[in-house]
Protein backbone atom coordinates (compact mmCIF):
# COMPACT_ATOMS: atom_id res chain seq x y z
CA UNK A 1 0.00 0.00 0.00
CA UNK A 2 0.83 3.34 -1.38
CA UNK A 3 -0.07 6.49 1.09
CA UNK A 4 0.14 9.98 -0.45
CA UNK A 5 0.01 13.33 2.00
CA UNK A 6 0.01 16.65 1.65
CA UNK A 7 1.47 17.72 4.65
CA UNK A 8 1.22 21.56 3.71
CA UNK A 9 0.35 23.41 0.47
CA UNK A 10 0.15 26.95 -0.29
CA UNK A 11 2.26 30.03 0.51
CA UNK A 12 2.66 29.02 4.11
CA UNK A 13 4.22 25.89 3.40
CA UNK A 14 4.86 23.21 0.96
CA UNK A 15 5.46 19.63 1.83
CA UNK A 16 4.31 16.63 0.36
CA UNK A 17 5.13 12.80 1.01
CA UNK A 18 4.96 9.40 -0.71
CA UNK A 19 5.28 6.33 0.93
CA UNK A 20 4.94 2.22 1.38
CA UNK A 21 6.34 0.51 3.90
CA UNK A 22 10.11 0.52 3.44
CA UNK A 23 10.77 4.19 1.47
CA UNK A 24 9.07 7.57 2.30
CA UNK A 25 10.31 10.45 -0.02
CA UNK A 26 9.39 14.57 0.87
CA UNK A 27 8.89 17.01 -1.24
CA UNK A 28 9.97 20.17 0.02
CA UNK A 29 10.66 21.33 3.25
CA UNK A 30 8.42 24.29 3.97
CA UNK A 31 6.89 23.10 7.11
CA UNK A 32 8.68 23.19 10.92
CA UNK A 33 10.33 20.43 12.07
CA UNK A 34 7.60 19.50 14.97
CA UNK A 35 4.56 19.84 12.45
CA UNK A 36 6.06 17.42 9.91
CA UNK A 37 6.99 15.26 13.08
CA UNK A 38 3.12 15.35 14.17
CA UNK A 39 1.57 15.48 10.23
CA UNK A 40 3.85 12.29 9.37
CA UNK A 41 3.28 10.61 12.50
CA UNK A 42 -0.73 10.66 12.07
CA UNK A 43 -0.16 8.78 8.62
CA UNK A 44 2.19 6.11 10.33
CA UNK A 45 5.51 7.52 8.91
CA UNK A 46 8.58 8.57 11.40
CA UNK A 47 11.19 11.47 10.18
CA UNK A 48 13.98 9.11 10.74
CA UNK A 49 11.79 6.50 7.56
CA UNK A 50 12.58 9.95 5.25
CA UNK A 51 14.82 7.67 2.66
CA UNK A 52 15.43 11.49 0.61
CA UNK A 53 14.10 14.68 -0.37
CA UNK A 54 13.51 16.42 -3.34
CA UNK A 55 13.42 20.04 -3.81
CA UNK A 56 11.73 21.68 -6.24
CA UNK A 57 12.80 25.00 -6.06
CA UNK A 58 14.27 27.94 -3.70
CA UNK A 59 11.33 29.75 -2.45
CA UNK A 60 11.15 29.82 1.60
CA UNK A 61 7.60 28.30 1.52
CA UNK A 62 9.20 25.09 0.17
CA UNK A 63 12.66 25.08 1.82
CA UNK A 64 12.06 27.12 4.77
CA UNK A 65 12.56 24.56 7.17
CA UNK A 66 15.07 22.21 4.74
CA UNK A 67 18.25 22.52 6.48
CA UNK A 68 17.40 21.77 10.15
CA UNK A 69 14.96 19.16 8.90
CA UNK A 70 18.10 17.22 6.47
CA UNK A 71 20.59 18.23 9.32
CA UNK A 72 18.57 16.78 12.36
CA UNK A 73 17.96 13.32 10.27
CA UNK A 74 20.74 13.25 8.00
CA UNK A 75 18.38 13.22 4.71
CA UNK A 76 20.05 13.55 1.35
CA UNK A 77 18.26 16.25 -0.31
CA UNK A 78 18.22 16.46 -4.22
CA UNK A 79 17.90 19.83 -6.19
CA UNK A 80 19.46 21.19 -9.43
CA UNK A 81 23.04 22.26 -9.13
CA UNK A 82 21.82 25.93 -9.48
CA UNK A 83 19.50 25.34 -6.58
CA UNK A 84 21.87 23.51 -4.56
CA UNK A 85 24.46 26.67 -5.25
CA UNK A 86 21.71 28.87 -3.81
CA UNK A 87 21.10 26.72 -0.93
CA UNK A 88 24.58 27.03 -0.21
CA UNK A 89 24.06 30.56 0.57
CA UNK A 90 20.67 30.89 1.81
CA UNK A 91 19.90 31.72 6.03
CA UNK A 92 18.06 28.55 5.98
CA UNK A 93 19.80 26.34 4.59
CA UNK A 94 23.98 27.36 4.94
CA UNK A 95 25.89 25.47 6.68
CA UNK A 96 23.25 22.25 7.49
CA UNK A 97 23.96 20.75 4.19
CA UNK A 98 27.27 19.68 3.90
CA UNK A 99 26.97 15.80 2.85
CA UNK A 100 24.12 15.68 1.92
CA UNK A 101 24.09 16.97 -1.38
CA UNK A 102 23.01 15.07 -4.13
CA UNK A 103 22.63 17.01 -7.73
CA UNK A 104 20.04 16.31 -10.39
CA UNK A 105 19.93 17.53 -14.25
CA UNK A 106 16.73 18.29 -15.36
CA UNK A 107 15.51 15.82 -18.24
CA UNK A 108 17.71 12.97 -16.50
CA UNK A 109 16.58 9.94 -15.00
CA UNK A 110 17.44 9.05 -11.62
CA UNK A 111 17.10 5.66 -9.59
CA UNK A 112 17.38 5.71 -5.74
CA UNK A 113 16.44 3.39 -2.77
CA UNK A 114 14.23 1.43 -5.48
CA UNK A 115 12.20 5.11 -6.46
CA UNK A 116 12.85 6.26 -10.24
CA UNK A 117 11.91 10.25 -10.86
CA UNK A 118 12.53 12.71 -13.57
CA UNK A 119 12.99 16.19 -12.70
CA UNK A 120 11.83 18.17 -15.44
CA UNK A 121 11.99 22.27 -15.76
CA UNK A 122 9.36 24.82 -15.56
CA UNK A 123 8.64 28.41 -15.66
CA UNK A 124 9.21 30.54 -12.58
CA UNK A 125 10.68 33.30 -11.05
CA UNK A 126 12.77 31.43 -9.11
CA UNK A 127 16.70 30.56 -9.06
CA UNK A 128 15.62 27.39 -11.27
CA UNK A 129 12.42 25.48 -10.67
CA UNK A 130 11.46 22.00 -11.83
CA UNK A 131 8.74 19.78 -11.54
CA UNK A 132 9.28 15.84 -10.95
CA UNK A 133 7.96 12.65 -12.40
CA UNK A 134 8.11 9.89 -9.86
CA UNK A 135 7.61 6.40 -10.55
CA UNK A 136 7.27 4.97 -6.78
CA UNK A 137 7.06 1.50 -6.94
CA UNK A 138 4.75 1.21 -9.92
CA UNK A 139 3.09 3.90 -8.81
CA UNK A 140 3.24 7.34 -11.16
CA UNK A 141 3.16 10.67 -9.59
CA UNK A 142 4.08 13.86 -10.96
CA UNK A 143 4.31 17.11 -9.33
CA UNK A 144 3.51 20.65 -10.64
CA UNK A 145 3.99 23.29 -8.50
CA UNK A 146 4.81 26.91 -8.81
CA UNK A 147 4.62 27.51 -12.60
CA UNK A 148 3.79 30.51 -14.73
CA UNK A 149 2.99 28.87 -18.03
CA UNK A 150 2.12 25.64 -19.25
CA UNK A 151 4.99 23.74 -21.45
CA UNK A 152 4.96 21.10 -23.34
CA UNK A 153 7.34 19.19 -20.49
CA UNK A 154 4.49 19.91 -18.29
CA UNK A 155 2.37 18.11 -20.17
CA UNK A 156 4.66 14.63 -21.47
CA UNK A 157 5.33 14.73 -18.12
CA UNK A 158 1.47 15.27 -16.33
CA UNK A 159 0.17 12.54 -19.12
CA UNK A 160 2.79 9.75 -17.51
CA UNK A 161 1.29 10.11 -14.09
CA UNK A 162 -1.75 8.05 -12.24
CA UNK A 163 -1.22 10.41 -9.82
CA UNK A 164 -1.37 13.91 -10.25
CA UNK A 165 0.00 17.25 -8.11
CA UNK A 166 -0.99 20.02 -10.06
CA UNK A 167 -1.06 24.07 -9.22
CA UNK A 168 -4.28 25.87 -9.48
CA UNK A 169 -3.23 29.20 -7.63
CA UNK A 170 -5.53 31.91 -8.15
CA UNK A 171 -8.89 32.57 -9.60
CA UNK A 172 -7.96 35.47 -11.96
CA UNK A 173 -11.48 37.76 -10.97
CA UNK A 174 -10.46 36.88 -7.33
CA UNK A 175 -6.94 38.43 -8.20
CA UNK A 176 -7.70 41.36 -10.18
CA UNK A 177 -10.28 42.52 -8.05
CA UNK A 178 -8.22 41.46 -4.70
CA UNK A 179 -6.71 43.65 -2.46
CA UNK A 180 -2.79 42.81 -3.80
CA UNK A 181 -0.74 45.63 -5.27
CA UNK A 182 -0.67 45.87 -8.74
CA UNK A 183 2.91 44.65 -8.73
CA UNK A 184 2.27 41.45 -7.48
CA UNK A 185 -0.86 40.86 -9.23
CA UNK A 186 1.35 41.37 -12.34
CA UNK A 187 4.12 38.79 -10.83
CA UNK A 188 1.35 36.08 -10.24
CA UNK A 189 0.45 36.18 -13.57
CA UNK A 190 3.15 37.16 -15.43
CA UNK A 191 4.15 33.71 -17.07
CA UNK A 192 6.98 33.36 -14.55
CA UNK A 193 4.53 33.35 -11.62
CA UNK A 194 1.74 30.78 -10.69
CA UNK A 195 -0.87 29.32 -12.59
CA UNK A 196 -4.49 30.35 -12.45
CA UNK A 197 -7.62 28.18 -12.31
CA UNK A 198 -8.55 28.54 -16.12
CA UNK A 199 -4.85 27.37 -17.36
CA UNK A 200 -4.76 24.57 -14.75
CA UNK A 201 -8.30 23.87 -16.02
CA UNK A 202 -7.46 23.91 -20.16
CA UNK A 203 -4.12 21.97 -19.19
CA UNK A 204 -6.07 18.75 -17.41
CA UNK A 205 -8.09 18.70 -19.98
CA UNK A 206 -5.41 17.84 -22.47
CA UNK A 207 -3.60 16.06 -19.77
CA UNK A 208 -6.65 13.88 -18.73
CA UNK A 209 -6.19 9.75 -19.95
CA UNK A 210 -7.45 6.73 -18.89
CA UNK A 211 -4.73 5.86 -16.37
CA UNK A 212 -5.11 8.84 -14.50
CA UNK A 213 -6.79 8.02 -11.06
CA UNK A 214 -6.24 11.28 -9.20
CA UNK A 215 -5.51 15.15 -9.49
CA UNK A 216 -4.63 16.88 -6.43
CA UNK A 217 -5.12 20.65 -7.00
CA UNK A 218 -2.41 22.41 -4.78
CA UNK A 219 -0.74 25.78 -3.95
CA UNK A 220 -4.35 27.72 -3.79
CA UNK A 221 -3.93 31.11 -2.89
CA UNK A 222 -5.56 32.08 0.73
CA UNK A 223 -6.81 35.47 -0.46
CA UNK A 224 -7.22 35.04 -4.61
CA UNK A 225 -8.68 31.34 -4.61
CA UNK A 226 -11.11 29.23 -2.83
CA UNK A 227 -11.59 25.41 -3.27
CA UNK A 228 -15.22 25.32 -4.59
CA UNK A 229 -14.17 27.82 -7.30
CA UNK A 230 -10.71 25.94 -8.69
CA UNK A 231 -12.78 22.87 -8.39
CA UNK A 232 -16.00 23.92 -10.51
CA UNK A 233 -13.89 25.87 -12.70
CA UNK A 234 -11.50 22.71 -13.43
CA UNK A 235 -14.35 20.40 -13.70
CA UNK A 236 -16.58 22.75 -15.84
CA UNK A 237 -13.53 22.39 -18.26
CA UNK A 238 -13.16 18.57 -18.28
CA UNK A 239 -16.80 17.93 -18.50
CA UNK A 240 -16.89 20.56 -22.03
CA UNK A 241 -13.78 18.32 -23.13
CA UNK A 242 -16.32 15.01 -22.82
CA UNK A 243 -14.28 13.31 -19.70
CA UNK A 244 -16.05 11.97 -16.93
CA UNK A 245 -14.92 12.56 -13.93
CA UNK A 246 -17.06 10.74 -12.02
CA UNK A 247 -16.24 7.12 -13.33
CA UNK A 248 -12.08 6.51 -12.60
CA UNK A 249 -10.69 10.04 -11.61
CA UNK A 250 -10.59 11.50 -8.38
CA UNK A 251 -10.31 15.23 -8.22
CA UNK A 252 -9.79 17.18 -5.04
CA UNK A 253 -8.10 20.78 -3.46
CA UNK A 254 -5.38 20.09 -1.15
CA UNK A 255 -6.07 22.04 1.81
CA UNK A 256 -3.37 24.95 2.70
CA UNK A 257 -2.56 24.03 6.16
CA UNK A 258 -3.72 20.92 7.51
CA UNK A 259 -3.60 17.10 6.26
CA UNK A 260 -4.41 15.81 3.44
CA UNK A 261 -3.99 11.65 3.51
CA UNK A 262 -5.01 9.26 0.76
CA UNK A 263 -3.80 5.93 0.35
CA UNK A 264 -3.41 4.53 -3.07
ZN1 LIG B 1 5.43 28.29 -3.54
ZN1 LIG C 1 7.80 29.66 -5.83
Amino acid sequence: MIRFASLSSGSNGNCYCIANDKTTIIIDAGIGFRTLKKRLSEIGVAVKDISFILVTHDHIDHIKHLGSIAFRNSIPVIATPAVHKSLDYHPCTAGFLSGLVQEVIPGENYEKEGVEFIPFSVPHDATETVGYHIDFFGERFTIVTDIGRITEDVIRYSRMANHLVFEANYDMNMLMDGEYPRYLKERIRGGNGHLSNDQTALALSRICHPELRNIFMCHLSEKNNDPGVAYKTVSGYLNKSGINIKDNLNIECLPRQTLFYKEI
